[in-house]
Protein backbone atom coordinates (compact mmCIF):
# COMPACT_ATOMS: atom_id res chain seq x y z
CA UNK A 1 0.00 0.00 0.00
CA UNK A 2 1.41 3.93 -1.01
CA UNK A 3 -0.63 6.75 0.63
CA UNK A 4 1.01 9.76 -1.08
CA UNK A 5 0.07 13.48 -1.25
CA UNK A 6 -0.25 15.05 -4.44
CA UNK A 7 1.55 17.93 -2.63
CA UNK A 8 4.68 16.27 -2.27
CA UNK A 9 4.17 13.18 -4.43
CA UNK A 10 5.24 9.51 -4.45
CA UNK A 11 5.44 9.44 -8.35
CA UNK A 12 4.29 5.84 -8.64
CA UNK A 13 6.22 5.00 -12.17
CA UNK A 14 5.36 1.95 -14.25
CA UNK A 15 9.04 0.93 -13.45
CA UNK A 16 8.21 1.77 -9.99
CA UNK A 17 5.04 -0.22 -9.50
CA UNK A 18 6.88 -3.39 -11.88
CA UNK A 19 9.31 -3.40 -8.58
CA UNK A 20 6.47 -3.30 -6.55
CA UNK A 21 5.28 -6.73 -6.62
CA UNK A 22 2.72 -6.63 -3.67
CA UNK A 23 1.50 -3.74 -4.04
CA UNK A 24 -2.53 -3.50 -4.22
CA UNK A 25 -3.62 -0.03 -4.00
CA UNK A 26 -2.39 3.20 -3.81
CA UNK A 27 -4.29 6.09 -2.18
CA UNK A 28 -3.65 9.68 -2.82
CA UNK A 29 -4.94 11.78 0.20
CA UNK A 30 -6.15 14.42 -1.49
CA UNK A 31 -7.48 15.21 -5.16
CA UNK A 32 -5.83 14.36 -8.38
CA UNK A 33 -4.23 10.93 -9.14
CA UNK A 34 -1.64 11.93 -11.99
CA UNK A 35 1.42 10.82 -9.93
CA UNK A 36 0.51 7.39 -10.50
CA UNK A 37 0.91 5.85 -14.04
CA UNK A 38 -3.39 4.79 -14.61
CA UNK A 39 -2.46 2.52 -17.13
CA UNK A 40 -0.17 0.30 -14.98
CA UNK A 41 -2.44 0.27 -12.45
CA UNK A 42 -5.14 -0.76 -14.93
CA UNK A 43 -2.63 -3.49 -16.29
CA UNK A 44 -1.33 -4.81 -12.64
CA UNK A 45 -4.60 -4.67 -10.95
CA UNK A 46 -4.00 -1.95 -8.60
CA UNK A 47 -6.45 -0.32 -6.94
CA UNK A 48 -6.28 3.42 -7.48
CA UNK A 49 -8.04 6.18 -5.00
CA UNK A 50 -7.86 9.39 -3.86
CA UNK A 51 -10.33 11.58 -1.99
CA UNK A 52 -12.49 13.45 -3.69
CA UNK A 53 -14.48 16.88 -3.08
CA UNK A 54 -12.18 17.08 -0.17
CA UNK A 55 -10.29 20.07 -0.85
CA UNK A 56 -12.14 21.65 -4.18
CA UNK A 57 -13.85 24.24 -2.50
CA UNK A 58 -10.32 25.01 -1.06
CA UNK A 59 -8.62 25.48 -4.11
CA UNK A 60 -11.40 27.77 -5.85
CA UNK A 61 -11.12 29.90 -3.40
CA UNK A 62 -7.48 30.05 -4.10
CA UNK A 63 -8.09 30.25 -7.90
CA UNK A 64 -9.90 33.65 -6.81
CA UNK A 65 -7.28 34.77 -4.76
CA UNK A 66 -5.00 34.50 -7.59
CA UNK A 67 -7.14 36.16 -10.18
CA UNK A 68 -7.79 39.18 -8.40
CA UNK A 69 -3.71 39.47 -7.04
CA UNK A 70 -2.97 39.33 -10.80
CA UNK A 71 -5.07 41.25 -12.25
CA UNK A 72 -4.79 43.88 -9.08
CA UNK A 73 -1.00 43.81 -8.96
CA UNK A 74 -1.32 42.78 -5.37
CA UNK A 75 2.25 41.34 -5.07
CA UNK A 76 4.34 43.65 -6.58
CA UNK A 77 2.38 46.67 -4.38
CA UNK A 78 3.03 44.38 -1.27
CA UNK A 79 6.36 44.26 -1.95
CA UNK A 80 6.77 48.05 -2.43
CA UNK A 81 5.34 48.06 1.55
CA UNK A 82 7.73 45.85 2.30
CA UNK A 83 11.07 47.38 0.80
CA UNK A 84 9.63 50.60 2.79
CA UNK A 85 8.39 52.29 -0.53
CA UNK A 86 5.18 54.39 -1.54
CA UNK A 87 5.58 54.26 -5.58
CA UNK A 88 2.40 54.60 -6.28
CA UNK A 89 2.21 54.66 -9.75
CA UNK A 90 4.62 52.15 -10.47
CA UNK A 91 1.72 49.93 -7.93
CA UNK A 92 -0.92 50.50 -10.15
CA UNK A 93 0.71 50.64 -13.50
CA UNK A 94 -0.60 46.96 -14.49
CA UNK A 95 -3.75 47.27 -11.86
CA UNK A 96 -7.48 46.43 -13.23
CA UNK A 97 -10.39 45.89 -12.11
CA UNK A 98 -12.24 42.42 -12.57
CA UNK A 99 -15.26 43.94 -13.42
CA UNK A 100 -16.10 43.03 -17.03
CA UNK A 101 -13.52 41.02 -17.90
CA UNK A 102 -14.05 37.90 -19.39
CA UNK A 103 -13.15 34.77 -17.36
CA UNK A 104 -13.32 31.53 -18.52
CA UNK A 105 -12.19 27.83 -17.12
CA UNK A 106 -10.99 25.08 -18.35
CA UNK A 107 -13.37 22.42 -17.51
CA UNK A 108 -16.11 22.87 -14.75
CA UNK A 109 -16.41 19.82 -12.60
CA UNK A 110 -16.34 20.64 -8.72
CA UNK A 111 -13.74 22.97 -8.74
CA UNK A 112 -14.30 24.81 -12.19
CA UNK A 113 -17.62 25.62 -10.99
CA UNK A 114 -17.39 26.67 -7.97
CA UNK A 115 -14.78 28.86 -9.16
CA UNK A 116 -17.56 30.45 -12.00
CA UNK A 117 -20.02 30.37 -8.58
CA UNK A 118 -17.18 32.59 -6.34
CA UNK A 119 -16.56 34.95 -9.40
CA UNK A 120 -20.12 35.74 -10.37
CA UNK A 121 -20.31 38.59 -7.69
CA UNK A 122 -17.36 40.41 -9.34
CA UNK A 123 -19.55 41.09 -12.43
CA UNK A 124 -17.42 39.02 -14.95
CA UNK A 125 -18.59 37.27 -18.16
CA UNK A 126 -18.12 33.74 -17.61
CA UNK A 127 -17.04 30.99 -19.66
CA UNK A 128 -16.34 27.82 -19.87
CA UNK A 129 -15.60 24.79 -21.71
CA UNK A 130 -15.77 20.91 -20.51
CA UNK A 131 -16.56 17.49 -21.95
CA UNK A 132 -19.95 17.32 -20.64
CA UNK A 133 -21.95 20.12 -20.94
CA UNK A 134 -23.65 21.86 -17.31
CA UNK A 135 -27.31 21.58 -16.98
CA UNK A 136 -29.55 24.45 -18.96
CA UNK A 137 -30.46 25.93 -15.30
CA UNK A 138 -27.04 26.45 -14.46
CA UNK A 139 -25.92 28.00 -17.56
CA UNK A 140 -28.74 30.17 -16.68
CA UNK A 141 -28.32 30.85 -13.22
CA UNK A 142 -24.99 32.17 -13.93
CA UNK A 143 -25.10 33.07 -17.39
CA UNK A 144 -22.30 30.81 -19.02
CA UNK A 145 -21.19 30.76 -22.15
CA UNK A 146 -20.00 27.37 -23.51
CA UNK A 147 -17.45 26.44 -25.94
CA UNK A 148 -17.00 23.12 -26.84
CA UNK A 149 -13.09 23.06 -26.65
CA UNK A 150 -9.84 24.81 -24.77
CA UNK A 151 -9.11 26.41 -28.28
CA UNK A 152 -13.04 27.66 -28.71
CA UNK A 153 -12.93 29.81 -25.68
CA UNK A 154 -9.48 31.11 -24.96
CA UNK A 155 -9.51 33.60 -27.48
CA UNK A 156 -12.83 35.38 -25.84
CA UNK A 157 -11.18 35.80 -22.39
CA UNK A 158 -9.49 38.09 -19.99
CA UNK A 159 -8.74 35.24 -17.57
CA UNK A 160 -8.33 31.57 -18.17
CA UNK A 161 -8.71 29.37 -15.11
CA UNK A 162 -7.15 25.42 -15.92
CA UNK A 163 -9.04 23.00 -13.15
CA UNK A 164 -8.82 19.60 -15.69
CA UNK A 165 -6.95 16.62 -14.49
CA UNK A 166 -3.94 15.87 -15.82
CA UNK A 167 -4.32 13.12 -18.45
CA UNK A 168 -3.57 12.20 -21.92
CA UNK A 169 -5.66 14.63 -23.29
CA UNK A 170 -4.78 17.41 -21.34
CA UNK A 171 -1.09 17.28 -21.44
CA UNK A 172 0.60 20.19 -22.63
CA UNK A 173 -2.71 21.92 -23.89
CA UNK A 174 -1.53 25.11 -23.12
CA UNK A 175 1.65 25.08 -25.20
CA UNK A 176 2.74 28.19 -27.50
CA UNK A 177 0.29 27.65 -30.28
CA UNK A 178 -2.86 27.69 -27.99
CA UNK A 179 -1.30 30.45 -25.87
CA UNK A 180 -0.74 32.55 -29.14
CA UNK A 181 -5.08 32.61 -30.03
CA UNK A 182 -5.41 33.90 -26.45
CA UNK A 183 -5.79 38.15 -25.86
CA UNK A 184 -2.45 40.13 -25.91
CA UNK A 185 -2.05 40.84 -21.80
CA UNK A 186 -4.67 37.68 -20.77
CA UNK A 187 -3.53 36.07 -17.28
CA UNK A 188 -3.69 32.13 -16.87
CA UNK A 189 -4.26 30.90 -13.63
CA UNK A 190 -3.45 26.98 -13.14
CA UNK A 191 -3.79 24.97 -10.21
CA UNK A 192 -4.56 22.15 -11.40
CA UNK A 193 -1.50 20.46 -12.92
CA UNK A 194 1.82 21.69 -14.48
CA UNK A 195 1.98 19.71 -16.90
CA UNK A 196 -1.14 20.93 -18.56
CA UNK A 197 0.83 24.34 -19.65
CA UNK A 198 4.14 24.00 -21.34
CA UNK A 199 6.91 25.28 -18.96
CA UNK A 200 8.78 27.20 -21.47
CA UNK A 201 5.93 28.47 -23.40
CA UNK A 202 4.42 30.12 -20.29
CA UNK A 203 8.06 31.47 -19.59
CA UNK A 204 8.07 33.01 -23.14
CA UNK A 205 4.21 34.07 -23.31
CA UNK A 206 5.34 36.38 -19.94
CA UNK A 207 8.70 37.66 -21.12
CA UNK A 208 6.88 38.59 -24.84
CA UNK A 209 3.76 40.03 -23.01
CA UNK A 210 1.47 37.82 -24.60
CA UNK A 211 0.39 36.74 -20.92
CA UNK A 212 0.36 39.50 -18.44
CA UNK A 213 0.71 36.88 -15.66
CA UNK A 214 1.19 33.49 -14.61
CA UNK A 215 -0.48 31.89 -11.17
CA UNK A 216 -1.05 28.11 -10.10
CA UNK A 217 0.34 26.50 -7.17
CA UNK A 218 1.48 23.25 -9.62
CA UNK A 219 4.70 22.02 -10.38
CA UNK A 220 6.74 19.28 -12.14
CA UNK A 221 8.24 17.88 -10.94
CA UNK A 222 7.19 18.42 -6.98
CA UNK A 223 9.10 19.49 -5.05
CA UNK A 224 10.20 21.94 -7.59
CA UNK A 225 13.76 22.40 -7.87
CA UNK A 226 15.54 26.13 -6.69
CA UNK A 227 16.20 26.70 -10.66
CA UNK A 228 12.88 26.37 -12.44
CA UNK A 229 12.16 29.03 -14.18
CA UNK A 230 8.84 29.43 -12.92
CA UNK A 231 10.24 30.62 -9.94
CA UNK A 232 12.15 33.53 -11.30
CA UNK A 233 9.86 34.50 -14.36
CA UNK A 234 8.25 37.83 -14.73
CA UNK A 235 4.89 39.02 -13.54
CA UNK A 236 4.33 35.17 -11.74
CA UNK A 237 2.56 34.84 -8.68
CA UNK A 238 2.91 30.71 -8.12
CA UNK A 239 2.82 29.36 -4.59
CA UNK A 240 4.30 26.21 -3.83
CA UNK A 241 1.61 23.19 -3.84
CA UNK A 242 -0.91 24.62 -1.16
CA UNK A 243 -4.43 25.75 -2.43
CA UNK A 244 -5.90 22.36 -1.56
CA UNK A 245 -4.18 21.65 1.78
CA UNK A 246 -5.37 24.17 4.19
CA UNK A 247 -6.12 22.84 7.35
CA UNK A 248 -9.48 22.30 6.79
CA UNK A 249 -8.93 20.54 3.95
CA UNK A 250 -6.74 18.49 5.84
CA UNK A 251 -8.90 17.17 8.44
CA UNK A 252 -11.22 16.41 5.52
CA UNK A 253 -8.72 14.23 3.69
CA UNK A 254 -7.19 12.62 6.65
CA UNK A 255 -10.97 11.61 7.60
CA UNK A 256 -11.56 10.27 3.74
CA UNK A 257 -8.14 8.83 3.82
CA UNK A 258 -9.11 6.87 7.25
CA UNK A 259 -12.56 5.58 5.78
CA UNK A 260 -10.82 4.25 2.59
CA UNK A 261 -8.43 2.41 4.61
CA UNK A 262 -11.08 1.16 6.92
CA UNK A 263 -12.93 -0.42 3.66
CA UNK A 264 -10.15 -1.50 2.45
CA UNK A 265 -8.99 -3.91 5.54
CA UNK A 266 -12.65 -4.85 6.22
CA UNK A 267 -13.06 -6.17 2.41
CA UNK A 268 -15.61 -3.64 2.26
CA UNK A 269 -16.44 -1.83 -0.79
CA UNK A 270 -14.52 1.35 -1.39
CA UNK A 271 -17.16 3.78 -1.94
CA UNK A 272 -17.39 5.13 -5.97
CA UNK A 273 -16.96 8.50 -5.48
CA UNK A 274 -13.60 7.67 -4.38
CA UNK A 275 -12.39 4.84 -6.78
CA UNK A 276 -10.06 5.96 -9.48
CA UNK A 277 -8.77 2.78 -10.72
CA UNK A 278 -10.45 -0.56 -9.59
CA UNK A 279 -10.45 -4.22 -11.00
CA UNK A 280 -8.14 -3.46 -13.98
CA UNK A 281 -10.50 -0.43 -15.45
CA UNK A 282 -10.73 3.11 -14.88
CA UNK A 283 -13.93 3.11 -12.04
CA UNK A 284 -15.97 5.38 -9.79
CA UNK A 285 -15.14 9.02 -10.28
CA UNK A 286 -11.62 7.82 -12.02
CA UNK A 287 -14.02 6.81 -15.02
CA UNK A 288 -15.88 10.15 -15.41
CA UNK A 289 -12.63 12.66 -15.07
CA UNK A 290 -9.49 10.53 -16.11
CA UNK A 291 -8.68 8.77 -19.35
CA UNK A 292 -6.59 5.64 -19.88
CA UNK A 293 -3.09 6.24 -20.26
CA UNK A 294 0.04 7.40 -18.15
CA UNK A 295 0.80 11.32 -17.77
CA UNK A 296 3.14 11.00 -14.87
CA UNK A 297 6.17 11.49 -16.50
CA UNK A 298 6.73 13.72 -19.55
CA UNK A 299 8.58 16.01 -21.75
CA UNK A 300 8.01 18.66 -19.39
CA UNK A 301 11.32 18.07 -17.08
P1 LIG B 1 -13.68 16.93 -11.25
O1 LIG B 1 -13.50 15.52 -11.65
O2 LIG B 1 -14.86 17.36 -10.45
O3 LIG B 1 -13.68 17.87 -12.51
C1 LIG B 1 -12.82 17.72 -13.56
C2 LIG B 1 -13.53 18.15 -14.82
O4 LIG B 1 -12.59 18.14 -15.87
C3 LIG B 1 -14.68 17.21 -15.23
O5 LIG B 1 -15.84 18.01 -15.41
C4 LIG B 1 -14.17 16.63 -16.53
O6 LIG B 1 -15.13 16.45 -17.50
C5 LIG B 1 -13.29 17.75 -17.03
N1 LIG B 1 -12.36 17.32 -18.06
C6 LIG B 1 -11.58 16.22 -18.10
N2 LIG B 1 -10.87 16.21 -19.24
C7 LIG B 1 -11.18 17.32 -19.91
C8 LIG B 1 -10.78 17.87 -21.14
N3 LIG B 1 -9.90 17.22 -21.92
N4 LIG B 1 -11.31 19.05 -21.56
C9 LIG B 1 -12.22 19.69 -20.79
N5 LIG B 1 -12.65 19.22 -19.59
C10 LIG B 1 -12.13 18.06 -19.17
O7 LIG B 1 -12.31 17.33 -10.51
P2 LIG B 1 -12.03 18.52 -9.49
O8 LIG B 1 -12.71 19.75 -9.99
O9 LIG B 1 -12.26 18.09 -8.10
O10 LIG B 1 -10.45 18.65 -9.65
C11 LIG B 1 -9.86 18.97 -10.92
C12 LIG B 1 -8.36 18.82 -10.83
O11 LIG B 1 -7.83 19.82 -9.99
C13 LIG B 1 -7.88 17.50 -10.20
O12 LIG B 1 -7.83 16.45 -11.12
C14 LIG B 1 -6.51 17.88 -9.71
O13 LIG B 1 -5.55 17.65 -10.73
C15 LIG B 1 -6.61 19.37 -9.46
N6 LIG B 1 -6.58 19.64 -8.02
C16 LIG B 1 -5.59 20.45 -7.53
C17 LIG B 1 -5.47 20.66 -6.18
C18 LIG B 1 -4.43 21.58 -5.64
O14 LIG B 1 -4.13 21.52 -4.44
N7 LIG B 1 -3.84 22.44 -6.44
C19 LIG B 1 -6.37 20.01 -5.22
C20 LIG B 1 -7.46 19.28 -5.85
C21 LIG B 1 -7.50 19.08 -7.19
P3 LIG B 1 -16.31 15.35 -17.45
O15 LIG B 1 -16.25 14.71 -16.10
O16 LIG B 1 -17.53 16.20 -17.68
O17 LIG B 1 -16.01 14.39 -18.53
Amino acid sequence: MVISQPFWPAYLTAERIAKAKNLKIAITAGIGSDHVDLQAAIDRGITVTEVTYSNSISVAEHVVMMILSLVRNYIPSYKIVVDGGWNIADAVSRSYDVEGMDVGTVAAGRIGLAVLRRLKPFDMRLHYTDRHRLPAEVEQELGLTFHPTAQDMVPHCDVVTINAPLHPETEGLFDDKLISTMKRGAYLVNTARAKIADRDAIVRALESGQLAGYAGDVWFPQPAPADHPWRTMPHHGMTPHISGSSLSAQTRYAAGTREILESWFAGRPIRDEYLIVDGGQLAGAGSHSYSAGNATTGWNG
